[in-house]
């Protein structure tokens, strides 16, 4: 295979802070080995896209074109086209959410929406606060703007509000500024476990007491295995959040499609904001997700999902109770894609997994998803994508690997 010519430049070129301070996690590295053929990957959260209707999405994108051709090629609304703004409306009811298509910006996936909101919030030194373990990319975009993230201890109901308190007031007693909670309240990446009813009014009043903004992450909602939905905490607390939701996960990543809703008085700084990165979301993306969505029948699809995410997460734990050595543990999330499993002393889930993607399987390991150094006895097993044999296959292998390091 050609390799890809290595371009020199003439001099070191001066990277701006910000781009220093945002520097690629090791996990990009794991990332690229999920992509090898053959391997089963536990690392990925990317959905399962194979219940999707295909032939009428097929059909969709030929009358988004042959229909609206001129629309759909075209540059669009900065805030994204007022019908699928009208359907996220209608989906944030389902949480429990009263909001108007205007205050609505869609975005290429939460991803940008959040990278919007860390640019109009966050300066240098401020503190985010996150759940420990929580999302890499998230932070990756908190650190990339020079703040620093301190992780909330978090227990089976999530984060708790007296060590997000205790944070705070250590925060102040050393000059830095308490900024933003950023939370995943829902199937929590990578944790996969839920903020209580009575922890979200808590973390709320906590972070408007103390001048704080809300980061409302929540992109797993939907996909409780029983199809059961958490309310979510924006209404309580609407002066101060910023919810971001994301079709990548209910839907499709590929169409690159998310959404932001923020308090009153961001909303405009922010769409100045996207405008500066991407003028406009992709009309034809969301022509097609509009289009999707305007048939109830995507409801039926998502319960399909949630039958097929549970179904390979039983398959999952129940296989991995057969295999993985004594002393093992993991916590039983009830939707979402992830299972957070804790090893004993003697395994290192970060050495290991150069030895797991020789053997075939990959998976995340929990250093990833803190910014201080911990979770080597910690990783995080994706069962989203996988088929049930693979998950059986490759939980396996990993039982394996784990019993021989534990008797080397
Ligand atoms: N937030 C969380 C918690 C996620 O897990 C992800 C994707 N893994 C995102 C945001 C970004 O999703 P997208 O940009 O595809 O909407």
């Amino acid at each position: 295979m050609a390799q890809s010519p290595a371009v020199q430049t003439p001099f070191d070129i001066a990277l701006s802070d910000r781009a220093k301070a945002g520097l690629p996690s090791a996990v990009r590295k794991i990332f690229r080995a999920s992509q090898r053929s053959g391997i089963i990957s536990f690392a990925n959260g990317a959905p399962f896209l194979g219940a999707l209707p295909f032939g009428r999405l097929a059909e969709d994108a030929r009358r988004a074109i042959a229909d609206q051709g001129s629309v759909a090629l075209q540059y669009g609304s900065s805030a994204g086209i007022p019908q699928l703004r009208r359907h996220v409306v209608d989906i944030m009811a389902l949480e429990g959410i009263t909001a108007h298509p205007d205050q609505v910006i869609v975005t290429a996936g939460s991803q940008q929406a959040l990278n919007m909101a860390a640019h109009a919030t966050i300066n240098p030194g401020d503190v985010v606060f996150a759940e420990g373990p929580s999302y890499a990319g998230g932070m990756a975009v908190f650190t990339s703007h020079e703040a620093e993230i301190v992780h909330v201890p978090s227990d089976s109901e999530g984060l708790i509000p007296a060590e997000l308190e205790r944070l705070i007031a250590e925060t102040r007693a050393a000059g830095r500024t308490p900024k933003v909670l950023y939370t995943i309240p829902n199937f929590q990446n990578p944790g996969g476990v839920n903020l209580s009813s009575q922890r979200r009014l808590e973390v709320g009043h906590i972070c408007r007491n103390n001048g704080m903004l809300l980061f409302e992450d929540n992109p797993y909602g939907l996909l409780g295995f029983d199809g059961q939905i958490m309310p979510a905490l924006q209404p309580d607390f609407p002066d101060i959040t910023f919810y971001f939701g994301s079709f990548s996960k209910m839907f499709a990543p590929g169409l690159r499609l998310g959404w932001v809703m923020a308090p009153a008085s961001i909303h405009e700084h922010l769409i100045n904001i996207a405008e500066t990165a991407a003028l406009n979301p992709a009309v034809f993306n969301q022509l097609l997700m509009s289009a999707y969505l305007d048939d109830p029948a995507w409801k039926e699809t998502l319960d399909v999902y949630r039958g097929i995410y549970k179904a390979k997460f039983q398959a999952l734990v129940e296989t991995l109770e057969t295999v993985m050595p004594a002393g093992t543990s993991w916590n039983k999330p009830t939707g979402g894609f992830y299972l957070w499993v804790k090893v004993p002393d003697g395994i290192d889930t970060e050495e290991l997994v150069y030895e797991a993607i020789e053997r075939g399987i990959v998976y995340v390991p929990g250093t990833a998803f803190y910014t201080n150094g911990t979770g080597r006895s910690e990783l995080r097993l994706s069962f989203c994508l996988p088929s049930i044999d693979e998950i059986r296959k490759g939980a396996a292998i990993l039982g394996e690997l784990f019993t021989e390091a534990l008797a080397s």
